[in-house]
């Protein structure tokens, strides 16, 4: 334990505890996760739990944040919510405020010393922060403040953002923050967290998700209300709060003993959110903006049978995000689903060091074939994507080896051709199998009988619920279902400009 001079005390665990190779070649990676409860007696214990619901969204590090009302108290580690946190560092964490991340490295590299939530001192106190997503002009105000004088710890752009508060001249933190927010650019779910306030905020084109709940008369002997917030409402269900809303984009949220308030900070911005949310990231138990997960995926399958159908015995998914998909591809169709493949669900543990030589491992060690299931038959696999191609070949082989006749390869998502500069873990342009290749030419590559992926349009039109009406142009002659969704990494169509200087760019997708 390292207490400073101030108020903040840190108990970060200095010992890397065996984060998961990161074998998977052919998904965009998970991005972060955020959790914060205000009024609770138990935030840590309740903040630990929010986050184990998040796991799914990062894998390389955990951290909570907690505040007695005095001071903050932080513990981080590298690896997964159970292994960061034991019953005893928890323990070590009082209060009923509480914030938490867990973190998959996007912008700033696989070390402690980025992990979050962000915790400093100051000269108004202490403040913690946490992010889900990226700030595309990080490194120019980054630049900036180092030319002033500012000395940063990390690599992460969220420790911007603590500098832009910490020298804002603003009196109260939601002034602070609304000042430090009207300089940075991107995609951002943020809390903030003070000795006594948790601030929630998301960015005014609302990329990246944030759900607003409330933890019915729990609030210590008070018996008050305890608000919660959190990258998805998952996260709620395990903790027993309801859920209330999302997060409006470009709103601010303050909770305070005051209770909750709402400032817009932003004017309205056409809404954003990330499309790949629904295709792979959330889990498909949630809801966001008012959809289950599960049956919009369901429906991109129902879309892809449509558009891409054939003639097959079995359909199979690429568990666990091919699942709905499949579902809705065999029941469209006609064709008994099965699981052909087995998920692994202790790979996470593995002390292997990703190493190119041992990397083809990677498939075996997640998934593994039911041989009954697919000897001599014409076998359709559904999964979400493909980004570099590495990953579906193998499973193709895989599928083939097993005996099947057939191998089609369905996609409920269109290529995707383009990086995400949004708080996405993905290859460059060049490592993306659909920018320089085309379907016949994956299909050969991936030695697929047939390959299909899902148009922009039907996708659009599965997440938006309007199948029925596609077709339907926009002024602008762009499919009037994609309103409401970034879709870059499909289309190319940036919603908001980055620079893409070599660096910059490497630094941004985050190898
Ligand atoms: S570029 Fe793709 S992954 Fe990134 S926010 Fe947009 S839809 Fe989501």
């Amino acid at each position: 334990m390292q207490a400073d001079r101030r108020r903040l005390v840190v108990y970060d665990a200095l010992r890397p505890s065996g984060a998961p190779p990161n074998d998977d070649d052919d998904h965009f990676h998970d991005q972060c996760g955020v959790f914060a409860i205000y009024g609770h007696s138990e935030a840590a214990n309740l903040t630990y739990l929010g986050l184990h619901a998040l796991q799914h969204r990062g894998q390389e590090s955990a951290g909570i944040v907690t505040s007695d009302g005095q001071q903050l108290f932080a513990h981080r580690a590298m690896g997964l919510v159970q292994d960061a946190f034991s019953q005893e560092q928890l323990g070590r964490l009082p209060g009923n405020l509480g914030i938490g991340h867990v973190r998959y490295s996007t912008a700033g590299g696989s070390h402690l010393k980025n992990a979050q939530p962000f915790a400093v001192d100051y000269a108004r106190g202490s403040l913690a922060v946490c992010h889900n997503g990226n700030l595309t002009n990080a490194d120019d105000v980054r630049a900036e403040l180092e030319g002033r004088g500012s000395i940063f710890q990390s690599s992460s752009d969220t420790e911007v953002l603590v500098h832009l508060v910490a020298m804002s001249t603003e009196a109260a933190i939601e002034d602070r923050v609304a000042d430090a927010l009207a300089k940075v650019k991107g995609a951002y779910s943020l809390l903030f967290m003070t000795e006594e306030t948790i601030l929630a905020v998301r960015d005014p084109m609302g990329i990246r998700p944030l759900c607003l709940g409330i933890l019915p008369g729990s609030g210590g002997s008070q018996r008050r209300d305890a608000h919660v917030v959190a990258s998805e409402p998952t996260a709620f269900d395990l903790i027993g709060a309801e859920f209330v809303r999302d997060v409006e984009p470009g709103e601010m949220l303050i909770i305070d003993d005051a209770g909750l308030r709402s400032v817009r900070l932003a004017e309205q911005a056409p809404p954003h959110m990330c499309v790949f949310e629904y295709v792979y990231f959330a889990r498909p138990d949630s809801r966001l903006g008012g959809k289950s997960v599960y049956e919009v995926r369901k429906t991109l399958g129902e879309e892809l049978a449509r558009e891409h159908a054939v003639e097959a015995d079995v359909v199979i998914p690429v568990p666990d995000s091919g699942v709905p998909s499949a579902i809705g591809y065999a029941s469209t169709l006609r064709i008994p689903f099965e699981m052909g493949l087995i998920r692994s669900h202790y790979v996470g543990r593995t002390f292997i060091e990703p190493q190119q030589s041992i990397r083809h491992f990677g498939v075996r060690l997640k998934l593994n074939p039911v041989e009954p299931i697919l000897r001599g038959k014409r076998v359709v696999v559904v999964d979400d994507s493909i980004v570099r191609g590495t990953t579906a070949r193998k499973l193709v082989k895989m599928v083939r080896d097993a005996g099947a006749r057939e191998v089609h390869l369905r996609i409920s998502s269109p290529p995707t051709e383009w990086p995400c500069y949004y708080g996405i873990d993905t290859p460059t342009r060049r490592e993306l199998i659909a920018s320089s290749h085309s379907v016949l030419e994956i299909a050969r590559y991936v030695t697929a009988d047939t390959l299909g992926y899902l148009s922009l349009e039907g996708m659009l039109a599965a997440v938006s619920g309007s199948t029925g009406s596609r077709g339907a142009r926009d002024a602008k002659g762009a499919p009037a279902d994609q309103a409401g969704y970034c879709h870059a990494c499909f289309s190319g169509k940036y919603a908001i400009p980055f620079v893409a200087t070599a660096r910059k760019q490497t630094r941004l997708v985050g190898i």
